[in-house]
């Protein structure tokens, strides 16, 4: 085999694998390439480069060059930012597959687990112009010829996913179909050098990635997510049904011809919507129409309509029960759909033959959009035994879109930016309560954001919460008031008291130098930090002592004596400041030095209450 014959047959197995068009199709060629140029897909900080080293033929230059660009960001600081960090990523939808691919770029080793092994989603989502740039800066057009060409705005769901898994693979991220993740796994009690950290109990319990231990799980699992400790706020709105419909594209000029709709909301349209009723009896608030795959139509339905047209059997109170499959007539709503579309499309698409679904049905849906969902909280820290673990949704789990508006997609790589962000702060130790009030104060802004409102230099965007987000605030929640999930790293039921009788939290750095200028001269005590330095009480005695000398007779107290001097600290302050104990004298006795952060909020409340007066 010459050296020319061996670029030419790397070139050929990888535009195999870059032309495949389902996901099982692309798993396979990908692992034919891997045996064929001898690459190990396991050794994942090194397999990019590998890759490009083995196929060198030009048609691929274009894709390495942006994918280095987009490698060199500096947040990435060289693919080592989050050297040693293993993720387990839930789920290969969108916004999964988008997360793993930051995560690889910070250096982290990344695992992605999906249920299923098809890709099978004909509805198509919109795009905004960052999640274009974004994808374009991936090399969509690489791997989707058709990838927004002109105007076009949107894409199939599975066109995204496949596109955004052939990005993963090339980047080392190990993809595992027909895996579901059951639930988390705690480290075991019995800790020795090669006992397992956090892991997951996962169907089928013998795949390999059950013994995959890793420090960060992100749930991207879809609406219905599977990850504890994250409930659900819902928002109740007016009643709204909407319907999917995807028929048939033939790609003929006719077709290509007919004008698409993206988006025409009532208040603006009402000719349109006034017009289809008269004539079809079919009455809706909006209406969406993408060419993509297929002809895609998403619409939301008045229910009167739906009732008049015997869509829906019999009327309802709970939306469940009025769209439940017994009573909708599956012949009406594909006729309703297929008449909103031919009337919405001018009656210029040629047929309207309803493309197959997944299950072999016609391609249409409806769907109850009366209530959404969104996360409580974006992430948690676990720890368990010696080992952290970050917890942290994306996409649907996270923020339930409106299909009609179209921004899932959006929002949905906006959090998973946010995501990765949070993980790079996790890998460097920073302050799990710090990171977790950043990452809530950055998913406060996710609900509001639109393509209006955030910034317009897509170029510019990385993982930096700070180049996409206009109006940002990181510390719009502060840390105490994380309250979930934080178990093991501090008494959650005391941390939340503590919070909830007072709203603040004075910087630990800002502290420690107040209460060392408070406590300067004092017998016994040496403040050089905001934990062991108090265990024996003589500080906290000391601090209460300088500004109300009347309360405690500081002469009297001996070092030794900790439960005593913390126990008479904790009275005082409690009766006389109206301080609450965060713990007792006895426990600071038996504890080996007093807990971080319970001390930054208990010694908070002494700075507000003392910071006014001289001293
Ligand atoms: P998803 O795309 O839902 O992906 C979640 C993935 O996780 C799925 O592949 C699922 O199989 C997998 N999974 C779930 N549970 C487990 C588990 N326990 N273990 C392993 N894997 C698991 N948006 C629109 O804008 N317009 C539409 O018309 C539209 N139609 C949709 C139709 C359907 C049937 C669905 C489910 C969603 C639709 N959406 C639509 C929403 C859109 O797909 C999402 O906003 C977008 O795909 C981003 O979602 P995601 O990646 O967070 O989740």
């Amino acid at each position: 085999e010459t050296e020319d014959e061996r670029t030419a047959k790397a070139s050929q197995l990888f535009e195999n694998f870059v032309q495949m068009s389902t996901c099982k199709g692309t798993l396979q060629a990908f692992s034919i390439l891997c045996r064929q140029l001898e690459l190990d897909p396991m050794d994942y900080s090194n397999f990019y480069s590998s890759l490009k080293t083995a196929v060198t033929s030009w048609k691929v230059k274009a894709l390495w060059t942006k994918l280095d660009k987009r490698a060199q960001q500096k947040v990435y600081s060289q693919n080592k930012a989050c050297q040693g960090t293993r993720c387990l990523i839930i789920g290969g939808g969108p916004c999964g597959l988008r997360t793993a691919i930051e995560l690889a770029l910070l250096g982290c080793k990344v695992v992605v687990i999906e249920k299923r092994d098809t890709f099978s989603r004909n509805n198509v989502l919109h795009l905004w112009p960052f999640t274009i740039e974004d994808l374009r800066g991936l090399g969509a057009k690489k791997f989707y010829g058709k990838f927004c060409a002109g105007s076009i705005d949107h894409i199939s769901i599975r066109q995204l996913q496949l596109m955004l898994l052939k990005i993963c693979l090339i980047l080392g991220i190990e993809v595992h179909v027909n895996v579901e993740f059951l639930k988390l796994v705690e480290p075991p009690e019995e800790q020795t050098d090669d006992s397992p950290s956090w892991r997951a109990d996962i169907q089928p319990s013998s795949h390999s990635v059950s013994d995959f231990d890793f420090d960060v799980v992100i749930g991207a699992d879809g609406r219905k997510n599977t990850l504890d400790g994250f409930s659900r706020k819902e928002f109740r709105g007016k009643l709204a049904i909407a319907i999917t419909a995807n028929f048939v594209n033939r790609n003929t000029t006719a077709e290509a011809k007919v004008e698409e709709i993206s988006g025409v909301a009532f208040i603006f349209n009402q000719k349109f919507f006034l017009e289809l009723k008269e004539e079809t009896g079919i009455d809706l608030e909006n209406i969406v129409y993408y060419r993509d795959n297929t002809h895609y139509f998403v619409m939301t339905a008045k229910k009167q309509s739906l009732l008049d047209k015997g869509v829906i059997i019999n009327d309802y109170v709970e939306t469940e029960r009025l769209l439940s499959s017994d009573n909708v007539n599956q012949e009406g709503l594909l006729s309703y759909a297929r008449e909103a579309a031919d009337f919405g499309t001018n009656y210029q698409l040629p047929s309207l033959d309803y493309a197959i679904n997944h299950y072999g049905q016609p391609d249409v849906a409806m769907f109850d959009f009366t209530s959404m969902y969104a996360s409580e909280n974006a992430a948690l820290i676990r720890e368990k035994h010696g080992h952290q673990l970050l917890v942290a949704l994306v996409g649907d789990s996270l923020l339930e879109p409106f299909w009609p508006m179209g921004t899932g997609c959006a929002r949905g790589f906006l959090a998973a930016f946010d995501t990765a962000w949070m993980v790079k702060a996790f890998a460097q130790g920073k302050n799990s309560l710090e990171i977790l009030s950043e990452r809530e104060s950055i998913y406060r802004l996710l609900p509001q954001t639109t393509n209006e409102n955030i910034n317009k230099n897509f170029d510019q965007y990385t993982i930096d919460p700070a180049t996409r987000y206009p109006n940002l605030n990181s510390s719009h929640v502060r840390p105490h008031q994380v309250k979930v999930g934080l178990e093991g790293i501090c008494p959650l039921e005391e941390l939340d008291k503590v919070a909830r009788e007072r709203e603040f939290w004075v910087r630990p750095d800002r502290l420690l130098t107040w209460c060392q200028r408070q406590t300067n001269g004092y017998r016994g005590v040496d403040i050089t930090n905001l934990t062991s330095s108090w265990r024996s009480g003589l500080a906290l005695c000391a601090l209460i002592h300088k500004q109300r000398p009347e309360l405690i007779d500081y002469d009297s107290l001996h070092e030794d004596e900790v439960a005593a001097n913390n126990q008479l600290a904790f009275d005082v302050a409690e009766r006389h400041l109206g301080i609450q104990p965060v713990t007792t004298g006895k426990e600071m006795v038996a504890g080996a030095e007093p807990d971080k952060l319970l001390m930054v909020l208990y010694l908070s409340k002494f700075y507000v209450a003392f910071r006014n007066l001289p001293g």
